[in-house]
């Protein structure tokens, strides 16, 4: 069965999923979704014998659909190799009754290494059976985490140029120094004066504009996206649910067809998203949890069915999430809305004009697997303490996010559902607010002594990601106002 893909703001602009992967985000703005959710066609006791890549093979075809078997095989065998620091890719680590998902072994150590190290393949792939003539613009917003994967995984492919933009001073100094480090001709870093929804609505705004893309063409250079609002970023994190759920049953520690609570720390909502596709391509979950820091539009959004981004941008120790527009949730809401293209735009145009919308009742009747819930920064901290404390493990400030909202939930609601929490980043890429959060007195130390403080405490050896940028030397220094970001793409790419 072929899968097509539509915009969430227009039916009509239907296309295949390459096509989808290389425009990144539909011509009108909106988000392309798939045509349906396919149904796993395996069974969930033979998923429980597959090798991650087996795994990532019979969850992708079922959504890309126009990619041939040899096509997609070369993608997942050349994305998930010798760049992940374990075989099995995506471990499990069970603490305190709760089961975390490590997405952190890849090439930069957060969970963006999942979909970013097969996407340039996807989109290498995509472009050969597009005929593209031109090279393709990666044009990237980054809360400090995407940048650095999407940077490893386009660095020095041909036919691709990447272009990163993340907030100067909203970013961990590890997560700073893995961007500025990069090497690669056609990679560029550039620091903007102002927050990530303003890089994000500012690269979305360079997608939407007919006369940039009309210029870029005669120069022989196409935009396509590496956020997660692209759907080949999207489909990749699918898998991981799926991975997840059938080790368990492998394990024994679930029956099968035994409904699972998953936890997701969120903040553009993509991760949550892949999760909440995996539910409906008919794995056993039961809630699905969505975790905010202080930036906790989307706790609000589904206690209330309204979704106000018109507050204070917060700054926390789990930058990754410091995000008011959560651009995944675009898709949820088309789906809420009965797939329907007029009522979502309706909706975005709101929140584009006055930062606003509110859900009809029926909509939010929809809403009754999701669960939000927050953290706040002593929440957070108070959590990597006392996990470190009771079992020597340490999680990172995001992760910390969603254990700590896992386990308000389960006191509340006495739900005993046995729980994935997502582990999104190593703790070594947040080592300063780690290492605060356990001892106060770590904070005067320098970053790359606590480094290896973390590494004696925790008794994990230092990832190579982080032996790598000890002594890198910046190549990238650029730093720009927000309205210069279209200047600094054309300059990038020598085009007048
Ligand atoms: C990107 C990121 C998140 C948020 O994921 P979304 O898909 O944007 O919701 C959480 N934790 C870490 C470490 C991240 O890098």
């Amino acid at each position: 069965m072929s899968i097509y893909y539509s915009s969430t703001r227009n039916a009509n602009d239907k296309v295949t999923a390459s096509q989808a992967i290389l425009k990144g985000l539909a011509d009108d703005g909106g988000l392309f979704v798939p045509s349906e959710i396919p149904t796993l066609d395996v069974s969930l006791k033979d998923l429980a014998d597959m090798t991650y890549q087996q795994t990532a093979y019979e969850v992708m075809k079922l959504f890309l659909t126009d990619f041939t078997e040899e096509e997609l095989k070369n993608c997942i065998d050349s994305a998930y190799d010798s760049k992940f620091d374990t075989e099995e890719i995506a471990p499990l680590v069970e603490a305190e009754g709760a089961y975390y998902l490590e997405l952190f072994h890849g090439a930069t150590i957060a969970f963006k290494d999942m979909a970013l190290s097969i996407l340039p393949h996807l989109l290498i792939t995509a472009a050969r059976k597009n005929h593209v003539k031109n090279d393709i613009v990666i044009l990237t917003a980054t809360s400090g985490d995407t940048g650095k994967a999407a940077l490893a995984g386009f660095a020095d492919v041909e036919g691709t140029k990447i272009v990163v933009f993340y907030p100067k001073n909203g970013v961990s100094p590890i997560q700073e120094k893995q961007m500025v480090t990069q090497k690669g001709d056609n990679t560029y870093v550039v620091g903007i004066k102002g927050n990530f929804d303003q890089a994000q609505t500012g690269v979305k705004q360079m997608f939407n504009d007919a006369e940039f893309a009309k210029l870029m063409d005669a120069n022989g250079y196409q935009f396509s996206s590496a956020n997660s609002i692209n759907i080949g970023r999207l489909v990749p994190q699918i898998v991981y649910y799926v991975y997840a759920y059938a080790k368990l049953l492998k394990e024994g520690v679930i029956a099968d067809g035994e409904k699972i609570n998953v936890v997701v720390p969120t903040g553009n909502f993509g991760n949550i998203l892949a999760a909440f596709y995996a539910k409906n391509m008919g794995l056993p979950i039961a809630k699905l949890i969505c975790a905010s820091n202080e930036n906790k539009v989307l706790f609000d959004f589904f206690t209330t069915g309204t979704y106000d981004k018109n507050r204070e941008f917060m700054l926390t120790s789990s930058p990754s999430m410091d995000i008011l527009i959560s651009s995944n949730l675009e898709r949820l809401i088309y789906r809420i809305a009965g797939n329907d293209a007029e009522k979502n735009a309706e909706l975005m145009k709101a929140l584009s004009t006055t930062g606003v919308y509110e859900i009809t009742p029926e909509m939010k009747a929809q809403l009754s697997d999701f669960e939000g819930g927050y953290a706040t920064e002593k929440d957070t901290a108070d959590m990597i303490k006392k996990l470190y404390d009771q079992t020597g493990y340490i999680i990172d400030t995001h992760t910390a996010v969603a254990a700590s909202v896992y386990n308000a939930y389960r006191e509340k609601s006495g739900d005993e559902t046995k729980t994935v929490i997502a582990s999104t980043a190593s703790p070594f890429k947040f080592t300063r607010s780690v290492m605060k959060a356990i001892d106060e007195r770590y904070d005067e130390m320098g970053d790359f002594e606590l480094v290896d403080e973390l590494s004696k405490i925790g008794n994990v050896a230092v990832p190579q990601a982080i032996e790598d940028i000890r002594s890198a030397a910046v190549l990238h220094d650029h730093i720009c106002e927000v309205e210069e970001m279209p200047n600094v793409v054309k300059e990038f790419l020598g085009i007048k």
